[in-house]
């Protein structure tokens, strides 16, 4: 089964959710947790993007960010984000749910998009959560009334999603006919319970198909890129609206 039978899905759906995760930007050149371990500094990065490090070893978390903002402001989104963003438009994709925190759907034109962890494109005071501008947190300045540390609008490890992201994204995701599950090991709680709460089909494309314990109807072994082409080509320009 392939990109066609989900195109053939998709014609008859009248919701359609996609979840995507880290995997859905490793093409515009952001790498995903998984298969870095290690790679900075010899720290694994789950570690650094914890409550803990920002309470306790506030400078390495802000380096850590520091670098993965930097490493934003050289990448764009990829033809598989435009493609989503269009789908919407076409009224094939009511909710994209991610859990990046890169803002690349926003930035591709997708309206509907529940960021369930945030983003590090935006800041906030810890303390008194007044916003601040990036340039501020990159030159490591304080909060301009309490004197707090600042922070991306990201959620850390230890900290609970925001409510109106994951109430929205629960609610699309019960009641959609697809799930389509894009670039996301499902390894991390509470977004690997999401697909257990679909009614209708889920589907996985991933670049490996390790993520399927079983759950799937159908399995799209590939890079998101070059599938959501395939899948755009198999929907030969059809609308819903
Ligand atoms: P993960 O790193 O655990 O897993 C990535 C998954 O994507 C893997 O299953 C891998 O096989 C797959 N993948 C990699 N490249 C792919 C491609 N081109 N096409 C299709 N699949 C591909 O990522 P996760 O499940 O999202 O969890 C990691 C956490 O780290 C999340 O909380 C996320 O917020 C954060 N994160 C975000 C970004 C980002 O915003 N771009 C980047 C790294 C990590
Ligand atoms: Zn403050």
């Amino acid at each position: 089964m392939t990109a066609e039978t989900l195109a053939q899905w998709m014609r008859q759906s009248h919701s359609t959710v996609v979840l995507t995760g880290a995997g859905m930007s490793t093409e515009s050149g952001i790498p995903d947790f998984r298969s870095q371990s290690g790679w900075w500094q010899n720290i694994d990065p789950r570690a650094v993007a914890s409550t803990e490090s920002l309470q306790n070893n506030y400078e390495l978390f802000r380096e850590f960010y520091q670098m993965r903002m930097q490493a934003l402001e050289h990448c764009v989104p990829h033809t598989g984000h435009h493609i989503l963003a269009d789908f919407e438009k076409r009224g094939l994709v009511s909710l994209i749910a991610t859990q990046n925190v890169d803002q690349f759907h926003q930035q591709a034109g997708s309206k509907a998009v529940a960021e369930l962890h945030g983003n590090i494109v935006t800041m906030r005071c810890q303390k008194c959560s007044k916003p601040h501008s990036k340039q501020q947190f990159q030159k490591n300045a304080v909060c301009t009334y309490c004197s707090g540390k600042l922070r991306p609008n990201v959620v850390l490890f230890g900290e609970t999603l925001p409510s109106d992201a994951w109430n929205l994204a629960l609610n699309e995701i019960q009641h959609a006919n697809i799930v389509i599950v894009i670039g996301t090991s499902l390894e991390v709680y509470p977004v690997n319970q999401l697909p257990l709460i679909a009614k209708g089909r889920l589907v996985s494309i991933n670049l490996e198909s390790s993520n399927d314990n079983g759950q799937f109807d159908l399995v799209i072994e590939g890079a998101a890129g070059g599938v959501l082409a395939e899948l755009d080509q198999a929907l030969e320009g059809y609308k819903k609206k």
